[in-house]
């Protein structure tokens, strides 16, 4: 079977594959009325992504319809395509291969020899090989890649910070990496991937506004309002990390007193443990 085309999607068409791979199993009859569409138009929307093997006529039974036809949900075929999904940090790069559905399939994971763009190029580049050559009981390859990491990135291709890869002038990583993959590349800050994939197929799956709260060596953020990520050019300035939270509480690196990296991070978490206990404690 020939995996459906990917990037022609557009339009209605589009609209009609990603209801089904955020919320699939779903009826025909469900997926019309969530896009408000004639069922006359989806199944006109629906043939060539059945024909093509990206959507499939789910194997539990329904009910017969009026002209006794079993009406069968419509779901994805979550392994018609693969992805490579990658994170960098200051010393490693992490990788993943996935499904549609971004169930992981196989990870893998390298030392970063240096934090100049062509060292984490070509780490990703190896762990993608490694991955993409993993045995499969059918075909693996490889759609599109993402990369994310802790900065800020334009267009989904340009990192144009990284502070923790003391990256001084812009990189274009996407393109870099769609040439040295040979497949589209998409980069993000590491929050709002992390956002998005929660937002899709993770604990918000069904949500239409939550937030994502991270507590670590930083405290980030990531916001879904009206089904939407909230994505602006202040991603990965890190606005939350030193929002004020108590004014009583100890001082964080900068001289806030009581921000959140005072009051949360993993470093004063530990600092406050071991004032506290008179010894020095780990997290
Ligand atoms: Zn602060």
């Amino acid at each position: 079977m020939t995996p459906a085309p990917w990037a022609p999607l557009s339009g209605a068409t589009h609209a009609v594959a990603l209801e089904v791979l955020r919320r699939g199993p779903l009826s025909r009859s469900e997926l019309a009325r969530r896009l408000g569409l004639s069922a006359g138009s989806l199944t006109r929307l629906a043939k060539p992504l059945l024909d093509s093997g990206l959507l499939v006529e789910s194997g539990s039974t329904g009910h017969a319809s009026r002209a006794g036809r079993p009406t069968r949900p419509l779901d994805v075929v979550a392994d018609a395509h693969h992805f490579i999904g990658a994170k960098v940090t200051h010393e490693d790069a992490h990788a993943v291969l996935t499904t549609l559905r971004a169930e992981v399939v196989a990870s893998a994971r390298a030392d970063l020899p240096g934090r100049d763009p062509a060292s984490v190029v070509a780490v990703l580049r190896g762990l993608a090989a490694e991955l993409g050559a993993e045995p499969a009981p059918r075909s693996r390859h490889i759609t599109a890649a993402g990369v994310s990491l802790g900065g800020s990135v334009a267009d989904h291709a340009t990192v144009t910070a990284a502070p923790f890869l003391e990256w001084k002038d812009d990189v274009p990583l996407g393109a870099l990496l769609s040439d040295a993959l040979g497949v589209p590349t998409a980069v993000d800050n590491d929050l709002l991937a992390l956002t998005r994939a929660e937002h899709w197929f993770g604990a918000a799956r069904g949500h239409d506004r939550f937030a994502v709260l991270t507590v670590g060596a930083g405290i980030g953020y990531g916001l879904v309002t009206h089904d939407r990520v909230v994505d602006s050019p202040d991603a990965g300035v890190g606005l939350l990390g030193h929002f004020p939270l108590d004014p009583l509480g100890p001082l964080c690196p900068r001289g806030h007193r009581g921000c959140a990296t005072a009051m949360l991070s993993t470093a004063s978490l530990c600092a406050a443990a071991s004032v506290g206990l008179r010894r020095d404690v780990g997290y």
